[in-house]
């Protein structure tokens, strides 16, 4: 893969907003907090994209509400860091229908529509609130299958990567894949690797349209004053939400030609690039050494060790036995 300007780019912090989950299904956000940007700006955790955003479990609205509450929403109304045009030629596959339909349902309700209408009035900078769809781009809420989306076209891109690195084979990549917005392309295109980098292209650079080189200007004192990195529901002050945030940091390995490791426990086999901490400390003990980067974290490592001994132990016991017997 070729990197443009070929350097890392720093993360942006995200500013997780309060958010409630309603009717067990769409995450609801609250309009003061979009108001102002959000209210506690955090660092991005190394490697967010290749450990919690991977192993969220994407048929649980409880755990999806909670990854929304503890780093933000994974995801912009109006999917505008999907690759949409790449679906052009094609008809909309039914499960994309399926998640519109129901965030078209939840408008349906009247008491949803006032009250979203009154959050968004104040939201919209005056440009946007003329030309805005008001019911697909500008709300304030998510449905968890939206949040799924955007989190299976993140672990497609990333399980490309991981294909191209050899990391992958390209059957655990074909077998793997998770988002239904792009699929493989025909087979009848013979080069993997070239089908690999062209899907990581399309995925990649949609999401990270917001880190185009650009200028902007402020419309108002409010909005200049404003946080600049979060945007939800046509906030007009940010463009960057956690998902264009997420492929930022695969594109940051990316441009680093950082090594994509498989962990060695037999029960992880996560896709990291560090591990975790690669110092250790027991409780109470001094600092020791660098241990084995073959694992994603000392936890595994320590767990594999437990393993490998027992093993052993198993082993030389059944050769003594063995041995033992006449
Ligand atoms: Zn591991």
């Amino acid at each position: 893969m070729e990197h443009w300007p070929g350097v890392q780019v720093p993360l942006p912090a995200v500013s997780p907003m309060k958010v409630s989950l309603v009717d067990g299904c769409f995450l609801d956000f609250d309009p003061e907090d979009a108001r102002c940007g959000g209210r506690r700006p955090r660092t991005v955790p190394d490697e967010l994209y290749l450990r919690q955003a991977r192993d969220l479990d994407l048929g649980d609205p409880e755990a999806i509400h909670a990854f929304a509450s503890e780093f933000g929403p994974l995801g912009q109304p109006g999917w505008t860091e999907l690759p949409l045009h790449a679906l052009r030629n094609t008809p909309l596959p039914v499960e994309i229908s399926v998640i519109q339909q129901s965030v078209l349902d939840r408008f349906e309700d009247p008491g949803v529509r006032a009250a979203h209408t009154a959050a968004t009035r104040n939201l919209l900078p005056t440009e946007r609130r003329r030309n805005a769809d008001p019911t697909w781009t500008s709300r304030l809420f998510l449905h968890v299958n939206e949040v799924a989306l955007h989190a299976r076209v993140l672990r497609d891109a990333t399980s490309l990567w991981a294909f191209l690195r050899n990391a992958l084979t390209e059957d655990e990549l074909t077998s793997g894949w998770q988002n239904p917005l792009i699929r493989p392309l025909p087979a009848t295109v013979p080069d993997a690797d070239y089908r690999a980098r062209y899907q990581l292209v399309t995925i990649l650079n949609a999401g990270l349209r917001p880190f185009q080189v650009h200028i902007r200007t402020p419309a108002t004192a409010e909005e200049a004053a404003a946080p600049s990195y979060l945007w939800l529901g046509g906030h007009g002050s940010g463009d960057y939400g956690l998902y264009s945030v997420l492929c930022l940091q695969l594109a940051n390995h990316i441009a680093e030609d950082a090594p994509l490791l498989r962990c060695s426990a037999e029960d992880c086999r996560r896709l990291f690039v560090r591990k975790l901490d690669p110092r250790y400390r027991k409780p109470g003990r001094r600092l020791r050494s660098p241990r084995s980067a073959a694992y994603c974290s000392n936890t595994c490592e320590d767990r594999q060790t437990q393993r490998n001994y027992r093993e052993g132990r198993r082993k030389r016991e059944a050769a003594t036995e063995g041995s033992e017997r006449p």
